[in-house]
């Protein structure tokens, strides 16, 4: 099961890649966990990214590629895997296309209005890390204090709703060519993703048994809240 997963910031990627690496064992690669972990223990890689990474510029292609590819030869990808943030420039998916054959490339479609009703409900906790949303549950209490740890729970700056649209908008200034791409190549499935979590994941396991690149078993049980 070799999946590229491509969604706007508040289509829910995240949620639904974790799902399936929690359930099929399948790792989930997301490039930008990759950096932002690379740069936070100092390393070589770390400091070479750095500087595009927190101006929000494109890595270099090479360098991109080269992580990818490694990554991709490690031993878990060998019942699949799902790339999140990967590739970003035809440069790249023609990369990936040297190096691996990818079954499908899912386009998780969701609207401006919905992306930014998601992401600028999002409250994080500052000491746990854990993620609420004011409009979906698990809601935070009344006054938004963390569950656990009774903290104030704050805003990230980049969950504003005129950041999160700037954030839409230039996701699909960058991604369009790598759409016309897969489209082209005749790879591209789009999935509504303005519905609900229960309503997308068993449309998407649907999506990928019909195309038979999900045979395998579950590797745990995972239930959907
Ligand atoms: P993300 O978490 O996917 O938004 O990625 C965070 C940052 O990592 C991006 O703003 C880029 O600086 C860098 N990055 C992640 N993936 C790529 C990629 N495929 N090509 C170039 N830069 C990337």
């Amino acid at each position: 099961m070799r999946v590229v997963l491509i969604g706007a910031p508040g289509a829910g990627k995240g949620v639904y890649a974790q799902y399936f690496r929690d359930k099929y064992c399948i790792p989930h690669i997301s490039t930008g966990d990759i950096f932002r972990d690379e740069i936070s223990r100092g390393t070589e890689l770390g400091l070479r990214v750095k500087q595009y990474v927190e101006r929000g510029l494109l890595v270099p292609d090479e360098i991109v590629i080269d992580v990818v590819k490694k990554r991709l030869q490690q031993p878990d990808t060998q019942r699949g895997f799902i790339l999140d943030g990967f590739p970003r420039t035809i440069v790249q998916a023609r990369a990936l296309d040297e190096f691996t054959n990818i079954d499908i490339t899912i386009h998780l479609l969701v609207s401006e209005e919905v992306a930014v009703r998601r992401l600028s409900g999002r409250r994080v906790c500052p000491v746990c890390g854990r993620v609420y949303n004011i409009y979906y549950e698990p809601k935070p209490r009344v006054n938004e204090k963390c569950d656990y740890d009774g903290t104030q729970l704050i805003q990230r700056q980049d969950d504003y709703p005129e950041v999160v649209r700037q954030r839409y908008r230039v996701f699909y200034e960058t991604f369009t060519p790598v759409l016309d791409y897969y489209t082209s190549t005749r790879r591209l499935v789009e999935v509504n993703a303005d519905k609900t979590l229960s309503e997308i994941l068993p449309l998407l396991e649907k999506i990928l048994v019909d195309i038979g690149v999900l045979k395998l078993n579950p590797c745990r049980d995972v239930k959907i809240d």
